[in-house]
């Protein structure tokens, strides 16, 4: 090859020092993060200094420079005080399998592009589905992020329910879905893709405690039949994102099977629940649902996306998108587990298999156990402290590590507390020692952290109680 440039950028030897260089760097920024040799989760910049920050790095920065200065700029989950968002603190040995993938690319459509994640991928899928208590009918699959999965089970349920084929032939009924106000707004993004409209998504209320409330599920299923609309599916929340409470699955799955419904469990951050032998009650009666989402990315320390979709009846995860792509997939009588993309919304897709395979190969299930059981542990440990303190109150009893609550203050009507716990809630960002986020619970104002951090202790949350206090201060005498 004359090509200069193409000839050093693929060099071997500049990739090794450039790699040996960058492991360095980032085994550094676990020691400041993990270890808090560094003081804060964020140093915030508004969108708009960011962006010019960047635009100026093109142009005048020091490439040599790039990797550390993304360190600077980037929130740092790996730190105790990060308990924001519920994404994973990666555990250090997914950098390496991410690495392996990024080098080797398999697009793992077809089977020869990707012989080992293809094999993976059935491997830690029928392991799932022991865990969560199929049998041998199942089968499942990995797919980029929970909002995919969704959409993804939620065509497989159409295709199994209707008597009709919406995917050849289209669709002039009138379709519905069963959900909880409180599930994640991609089933709702979901429903709306497949046609279903407004009216096709049947919202039954909460509970005071944030669950599905299944009393009302018979009354809202008769009217919506009424109305003429074929209900085909119900969801359950393991849990649900705002408030971290899990539905009740065994009496949706019993309800389910009393119309003939298909029951998909939301388990993207929850579902993990079934490697932990203290909290897998908290998922009781997940055998009985037609399909499963779990998360890697949330609740079992990997880096995004990896979502597992696992079907109890493993001949309704080929279903879904038969269609002819004849030049990539070879006709087979009887289902091929190996050529993936007949399964997925992806055609090529990463070699996701391989973060979870090295993590069951190095550590074992049992680290599963042990993270769930430390931080859902934390989340009751929180709501204890919070209880204990007259300036705090908590939206609801957590069922996980996801915990609401917000200052109160006697003297304060609701509407001012609301602007304070938002105020407080940007004073925090903007400081940076602390990251938490917020949520609005019936037009109350809550303060929210997912406590995703295995090293994250009591300690650290009494301070971060005690920072909102000395943030409400100021906050205070200039209202
Ligand atoms: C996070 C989450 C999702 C979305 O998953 P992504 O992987 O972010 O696409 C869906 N449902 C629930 C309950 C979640 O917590």
């Amino acid at each position: 090859m004359k090509n200069d440039l193409l000839q050093k950028a693929y060099d071997p030897e500049e990739f090794r020092s450039m790699a040996h260089q960058l492991v360095d760097q980032l085994a550094d920024h676990l020691d400041n993060t993990i270890h808090e040799k560094s003081e804060k989760t964020i140093s915030w910049n508004t969108p708009k200094d960011e962006h010019e920050f960047w635009m100026d790095y093109l142009k005048n920065g020091d490439s040599r420079q790039l990797f550390p200065e993304v360190l600077n700029h980037t929130i740092h989950i790996h730190h105790p005080k990060y308990m924001g968002h519920q994404v994973a603190p990666t555990l250090p040995i997914t950098a390496l399998s991410g690495m392996v993938a990024s080098v080797l690319n398999n697009g793992m459509a077809v089977y020869e592009m990707g012989m080992a994640p293809t094999a993976m991928e059935r491997i830690i899928t029928d392991f799932i589905c022991k865990k969560i208590g199929y049998d041998s009918n199942s089968n499942g699959f990995l797919t980029s992020g929970g909002t995919l999965a969704n959409l993804t089970a939620l065509l497989a349920a159409r295709k199994a329910k209707l008597s009709h084929n919406v995917w050849n032939d289209g669709n002039n009924e009138r379709l519905g879905i069963i959900v909880s106000e409180e599930a994640h707004y991609c089933v709702d993004r979901a429903a709306r893709i497949m046609g279903l409209g407004e009216e096709g998504i049947i919202k039954i209320p909460a509970t005071k405690d944030f669950a599905l409330d299944t009393k009302q599920l018979e009354s809202y299923y008769q009217k919506a039949e009424e109305n003429g609309i074929k209900v085909f599916a119900i969801i359950g929340s393991a849990p649900s994102t705002s408030t971290g409470i899990f539905d009740d699955l065994e009496t949706i799955a019993n309800f389910s099977h009393k119309h003939n419904l298909w029951f998909h469990v939301d388990g993207a951050h929850g579902g993990a629940s079934i490697f932990s032998k203290t909290y897998k009650y908290l998922v009781k009666g997940i055998d009985m649902a037609d399909s499963v989402v779990i998360d890697g990315h949330k609740m079992m320390m990997m880096p995004a996306l990896t979502t597992a979709l696992l079907f109890k009846d493993g001949t309704n995860s080929h279903a879904t998108f038969i269609q002819k792509a004849d030049y990539l997939l070879e006709q087979s009588a009887e289902e091929d587990w190996y050529n993936l993309a007949k399964r997925t919304f992806e055609c090529t897709k990463t070699m996701m298999s391989l973060h979870w395979f090295t993590l069951l190969k190095i550590y074992g299930a049992g680290i599963f156990d042990d993270y769930v059981n430390t931080l859902y542990d934390l989340g009751h440990q929180f709501a204890a402290i919070i209880k204990k303190d007259k300036s705090f109150d908590i939206a609801v009893e957590p069922m996980s590590n996801i915990v609401c609550f917000r200052y109160v203050n006697k003297a304060l009507d609701n509407q001012t507390l609301n602007s304070i716990n938002e105020k407080v809630r940007q004073a925090l960002l903007e400081d940076g020692e602390f990251y938490i986020v917020q949520t609005k619970l019936r037009g109350i104002h809550y303060l929210r952290t997912t406590l995703m951090n295995p090293f994250t202790n009591e300690k650290h949350l009494v301070a971060l109680l005690n920072k909102i206090k000395t943030l409400v201060h100021p906050i205070l005498t200039q209202s």
